[in-house]
């Protein structure tokens, strides 16, 4: 079985280690807050000293980070993956970054010997700690399918879309379709509770038809109970969007609805909600209709 590192142990990588020590992988974890990485060790991880070290031991290395600059400074920097690692590393980084940057560090990668893929997930916490996260992965075919059935443990799909970046780009996807679909809810719900028909109503009688999805069966419920607590904060979700707006505008894309989301998001950052969910959108529907949304 392959010796596998892990670095970054927050909200989405703890229980990603924590299914691989289950599954029986051999594992180095480090984290540049202690309290995870004494958790992931106390459920039988070795401690790395850092992301070097965790590498110098590792055939596999797995990154859980917030964003580009993050992976860029674990891999790339002082004290870094690239500087523990053997050639024939494999380099999986499962975090949500501009795709421009998962190419930049993968180049980097290269010039060691070490592969890489891009594998951010979609899916939150709750399936972090089930396992059943979807990732979308890019890079080589062949590492692809070396890796598999690690990513398998933690995900329940696993999907190959495409060159190194790719992963990033899918996931760009992804955000904006959540991030729409949020506001699209928010609005829709608060015109209906504001126009005098009960939002719990309205919920059951349109989930089953076309309006119906994924979102809205997970976000509705939550919302009628005015609970945002997070789940995926606000400020993680403007991140992506800031990554969907330059990559778009990099390949001549524009993205009005985006954009527009954008600004609802940086409202509600401004207005203390940065760390709520991202379901606390409708909070900014709410306070322009002077209205609440929940259950009657
Ligand atoms: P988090 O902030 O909870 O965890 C990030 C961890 O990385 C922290 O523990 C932090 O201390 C650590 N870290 C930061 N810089 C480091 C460095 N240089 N070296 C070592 N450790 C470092 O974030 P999260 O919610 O786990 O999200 C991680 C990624 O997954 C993000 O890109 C996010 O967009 C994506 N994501 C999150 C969710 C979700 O629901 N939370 C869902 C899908 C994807």
């Amino acid at each position: 079985m392959e010796k596998i590192g892990f670095i970054g142990l927050g909200i989405m990588g703890k229980p990603m280690a924590k299914n691989l020590l289950k599954a029986g992988y051999s594992l180095t974890v480090y984290d540049v807050v202690p309290g995870p990485v004494a958790e992931v060790v106390e459920a039988g991880a070795q401690k790395g000293t850092s992301c070097k070290d965790v590498a110098s031991k590792s055939d596999i290395v797995i990154t859980m980070l917030p964003n580009s600059p993050e992976v860029k400074e674990a891999v790339l920097g002082k004290d870094g993956v690239l500087d523990g690692a053997k050639e024939g590393m494999i380099l999986i980084d499962t975090s949500s970054i501009a795709p421009l940057a998962s190419q930049e560090v993968s180049k980097e990668a290269a010039k060691k010997g070490v592969i890489m893929l891009d594998a951010p997930v979609s899916g939150g916490e709750p399936k972090a700690i089930d396992g059943t996260l979807a990732f979308m992965v890019g890079g080589p075919e062949d590492t692809f399918n070396k890796v598999k059935g690690i990513l398998d443990v933690m995900g329940g799909s696993v999907t190959l879309v495409g060159e190194i970046g790719s992963g990033n780009t899918t996931k760009l996807a992804n955000q904006i379709i959540v991030a729409l679909n949020i506001a699209a809810m928010s609005e829709a719900m608060t015109l209906a509770t504001k126009a005098g028909v009960d939002p719990e109503k309205v919920f059951n009688a349109i989930k089953g038809g076309l309006a119906g999805s994924t979102v809205l069966n997970a976000k509705m419920p939550l919302a009628l109970e005015g609970n945002f607590k997070p789940g995926f904060r606000i400020v993680l979700h403007i991140k992506d969007l800031q990554n969907a707006l330059d990559t778009a505008h990099s390949v001549g894309v524009p993205v009005p609805l985006s954009s527009v989301a954008m600004e609802i998001m940086q409202a509600l950052k401004v207005d203390g909600h940065g760390a709520d969910d991202h379901g606390g959108i409708l909070q900014f529907y709410e306070k322009l209709a002077k209205v609440e949304v929940r259950r009657q």
